[in-house]
């Protein structure tokens, strides 16, 4: 391993796909990145052309290799990272995709899980996959293609086509077609995957009418998948893992209780369970986290649908700042929100409360309140979504969690990590790289060929650039607690219109 110079991981986002070699340090060498289409053939449906997805990967990868003229010889393996739940299906024989790919947040299929719902299957998916039924996960996305596209059933049931979420699309079309394969924390996003026997289930399966041999065989996330020769010389692949957990595990969060928070359009908060599965009451989701082992870990999932996309909001729609970063300097002009709660509950709320006519919720106004307090409270609000998901977290899993690690790009804002610090009342660190997503692939490809030892060695890599502490007291953060309570349930109550006309 010693002559080899980098691991390569390839970051295929939502919106555009990314590829980055990292040295033995964890440190960027050199990177490139692409944008891709997004398609839209009717309202509430996206799509992705799967052949711009490999391409655009593909393309990314020789480029950032080129930059620094790393040859294949130089790379020691290649980590895939990868927008979930994604579903492509395509023919074994030419390779070619059968239809377009049918996006996470596409959603064509909401009809099929309403009738999934009202057959009764709610309780039993929650069981055995740990997802709470939706047109997000993969199950419904096949089940659309196989019913809706001409001709693909019938060659389906005579074992012609495969399936995969983008990892293993990119491992079939990286191994020209000898490798269908995907990884535990993919396979677990499906709503197809038994989480804890570790295999595909037969009864969901025949419920979706999907026959077996379109599906991936399944590995550890940190495995061998197969070895590409695309790049001139044979390079292996070694690790895959869907995007949230491969930000987990760049976080280096291997242990129970170790939990990591990324602070993007969405906010997604994930939280190591260790070796045993957590069933949530509260709506959260039990998934599969990253790692190289057979005997898996578990983690809890909770998102927020608006984070970043709040700030968005006031640069774009309201027009207050002119880039997100300036939010802060807002934010730091005024000691505190004036006494407002925004929620902004744009498009429903998730966990906890899962109202999904909930709307954006703004209270508290007062003739003294100025901009200034009208984007601290929404920058705040970021913090407040994220608190709500530890909370049930911490609850639900009985961890005691002393540390929150961040990422995402409002990560970069101290205002949001110091308050979250605050009305949290937890430690947070911000790494110095973060693009722990991209991270977290590499170091699940090179742990496995031995680029890096062990986990020690990859911890010793990991960098805090800041700290927050909490420096508020306990009374306060109480009364501003009990405020965002109340702003939520004005939000939830705006929803509920039967209730309303009783007024
Ligand atoms: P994604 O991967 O979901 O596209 P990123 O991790 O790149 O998102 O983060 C982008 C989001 O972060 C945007 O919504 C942007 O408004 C927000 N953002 C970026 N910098 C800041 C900042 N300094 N303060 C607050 N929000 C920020």
């Amino acid at each position: 391993m010693e002559s080899k110079k980098y691991v390569i991981a390839m970051d295929q986002g939502t919106t555009s796909s990314r590829a980055i070699l990292f040295n033995k340090r964890g440190e960027i060498q050199s990177s490139q990145q692409r944008e891709f289409r997004q398609i839209f053939p009717k309202p509430g449906w996206v799509e992705h052309d799967p052949m711009e997805i490999w391409s655009t990967q593909m393309g990314v990868a020789m480029e950032a290799m080129q930059k620094i003229d790393a040859r294949p010889e130089d790379i020691a393996a290649i980590g895939i990272t990868n927008q979930r739940e994604t579903t492509v299906i395509w023919d074994a024989a030419t390779g070619r995709p059968v239809y377009n790919a049918i996006v996470w947040q596409c959603r064509r299929t909401s009809d099929i899980i309403d009738r999934l719902k009202s057959d009764g299957l709610s309780g039993y998916i929650q069981e055995k996959t740990g997802l709470i039924p939706d047109a997000y996960f993969s199950a419904s996305k096949i089940a659309w293609i196989l019913r809706n596209v001409p001709g693909v059933k019938e060659r389906a049931r005579r074992g012609e086509l495969r399936f995969g979420t983008v990892d293993s699309w990119l491992i079939w079309n990286l191994t020209d077609g000898r490798v269908h394969a995907t990884d535990y924390t993919n396979a677990s996003r499906t709503m197809l995957f038994d989480i804890h026997k570790l295999c595909w289930d037969e009864e969901i399966l025949d419920y979706f009418g999907i026959p077996a041999s379109l599906l991936p065989e399944v590995r550890p996330s940190s495995s061998y998948f197969g070895e590409t020769e695309r790049f001139g010389g044979a390079i292996p692949i070694c690790g895959a893992a869907g995007d949230q957990q491969a930000a987990l595990f760049g976080q280096c969060g291997f242990n129970p209780g170790e939990v990591k928070c990324t602070y993007g359009t969405g906010g997604f908060m994930l939280m190591n369970t260790g070796r045993d599965p957590i069933h949530s009451q509260k709506g959260l989701l039990t998934t599969i986290a990253a790692g190289e082992e057979d005997r898996v870990s578990y983690a809890l999932e909770g998102s927020a649908f608006i984070a970043g996309a709040a700030i968005q909001w006031l640069r774009d729609e309201m027009r207050m700042i002119r880039t997100s970063p300036q939010s802060q300097t807002y934010c730091e002009a005024v000691p505190d929100s004036g006494g407002v709660y925004i929620v902004p509950a744009f498009s429903g709320m998730g966990a906890p409360y899962w109202e999904q006519y909930a709307r954006g919720t703004i209270v508290g106004l007062t003739r003294g309140v100025s901009k200034d307090h009208f984007i601290r409270a929404t920058v705040e609000s970021l913090a407040y979504q994220m608190n709500d998901l530890l909370s049930a977290m911490k609850e639900e899993s009985r961890l005691s969690l002393s540390t929150l690690r961040v990422d995402g790009g409002a990560s970069a804002n101290n205002f949001l990590m110091q308050f979250q610090s605050d009305i949290s009342g937890v430690h947070i660190e911000r790494p110095r790289c973060i693009e722990t997503t991209a991270l977290g692939a590499a170091y699940l490809a090179g742990l496995r060929v031995g680029y890096w030892k062990d986990r020690n060695e990859i911890r010793s890599n990991w960098a805090c650039e800041h700290e927050f502490v909490p420096t508020i007291a306990q009374d306060y953060r109480r009364k501003l607690l009990k405020g965002w309570k109340k702003a939520v349930k004005t939000a939830i109550f705006w929803a509920q219109e039967e209730e309303n006309d009783t007024i």
